[in-house]
């Protein structure tokens, strides 16, 4: 199979053409991503109005660009995999009126696609994993951990229920009057302070159920930053290496407990299990020891896919068409429209915080 995919659901605009062969495994074609960064970074976040323009002005050339590097026209494609939620609407309504205009020209059909299905099956693609593992995404505006049981089978173990993790870096820099986006700010930064300097709080570790806060963490880091004047670049490294460690520490608890919980529920499975991970904070080198570490001490694989494929790309998308395409789905009608809020699990409840 070979997919053209369309992702426009947040502050990248990308296109990629992805090959799944017979044995099931992918091969990427083509795969280009245009950053909106420089376009949010005066705002200190990304502003909606203008991620949609820039959309609009972008995807066209990406689209021909993706194709010409994949040496392939229209009529080589055998379907469009485009994202159509969750997200900001203004983006996912470009990407997905684009990905049905093809659609409806070249008589293709059209997979709709869940952006973090996208995330989910992302291993699949880089590392041929098998059926079922753990996910844990960790980016700008999502913290779960989901069991993946197979294409379109997946199950939400746990989610944040007030900031995402990217969102605690990102608000926790601005605090600092670090720059924007705040994750690599603060990676920077913690890397030559104490940790031990702060307690910041732990929220939820200890208990039984999967989820994540990490608002009073952020409420923490601004007290701290205001008992001390005027704050010196020290104090500013300790606070980000002390704010690490409490990220490190709760998902240490937390994911620790998703992993003996999926050994519960699989037990004496063949192949090792795996642990993936996706989103923009696994690019932290802090965090991401703590989970190699953990995976270690619970017998778990850890993998993690090149960064460029952790953060928003469309070939993550194009390859999900592949897989739905593959396992016999249904391609979607062009009547389908996007959604803003759309949880992968169909079960998972909305009324938690952000639980998009
Ligand atoms: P999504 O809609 O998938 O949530 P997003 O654009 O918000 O998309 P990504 O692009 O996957 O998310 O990741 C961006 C986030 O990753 C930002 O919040 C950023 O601060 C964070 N990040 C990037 N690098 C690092 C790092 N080294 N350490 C911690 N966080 C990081
Ligand atoms: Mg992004
Ligand atoms: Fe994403």
């Amino acid at each position: 199979l070979r997919i053209l995919g369309i992702e426009t659901s947040c502050d990248e605009t990308a296109a990629a053409v992805v090959l799944r062969h017979h044995n099931g495994q992918g091969e990427i074609a083509a795969d280009v991503v245009l950053s909106q960064l420089d376009e949010h970074s005066a705002y200190g976040g990304v502003v909606p109005e203008i991620a949609a323009r820039a959309h609009v002005e972008a995807l066209d050339t990406l689209i021909k660009e993706a194709m010409r590097r994949a040496n392939v026209s229209l009529a080589d494609v055998d379907a469009i995999a485009a994202t159509s939620g969750p997200g900001l609407i203004g983006g996912l309504l470009v990407g997905l009126m684009t990905g049905k205009a093809i659609a409806r020209a070249t008589g293709k059909p059209l997979y709709a696609i869940n952006h973090l299905e996208g995330h989910a099956l992302t291993a699949r693609l880089t590392d041929g994993i098998a059926f079922p593992y753990l996910m844990l995404l960790v980016s700008g505006g999502h913290t779960q951990l989901i069991l993946v049981r197979g294409v379109d089978d997946y199950e939400r173990w746990g989610t944040t229920i007030d900031d995402a993790l990217g969102e605690a870096f990102d608000k926790t820099a601005k605090l600092l009057g670090l720059p924007y986006p705040g994750g690599p700010a603060v990676e920077k930064a913690a890397s030559s302070g104490n940790p031990d300097r702060f307690s910041f709080p732990r929220p939820l570790v200890g208990e039984a159920r999967l989820d994540f806060s990490f608002s009073g963490l952020k409420t923490a880091v601004r007290q701290a930053a205001t008992s001390i004047a005027p704050v010196s670049d020290q104090d500013i490294a300790d606070i980000c290496a002390s704010f690490q460690k409490a990220i490190s520490r709760t998902l240490k608890d937390r994911i620790g407990r998703g992993l003996q919980r999926f050994h519960a529920q699989f037990p004496g499975q063949a192949e090792q299990p795996a642990l993936v991970v996706a989103g923009g904070v696994a690019a932290n080198q802090a965090l991401r020891q703590t989970l190699h570490d953990l995976c270690d001490s619970h017998g778990f694989r850890f993998v993690a896919p090149p960064l460029q494929l952790c953060t928003d790309n469309a070939a993550m998308i194009a390859w999900a068409g592949a897989e739905r395409m593959a396992a016999g789905l249904k391609p979607d009608s062009l009547d389908v429209q996007p959604r803003s809020r759309w949880p992968l699990d169909a079960s998972a409840t909305t009324l938690l915080g952000s639980g998009k």
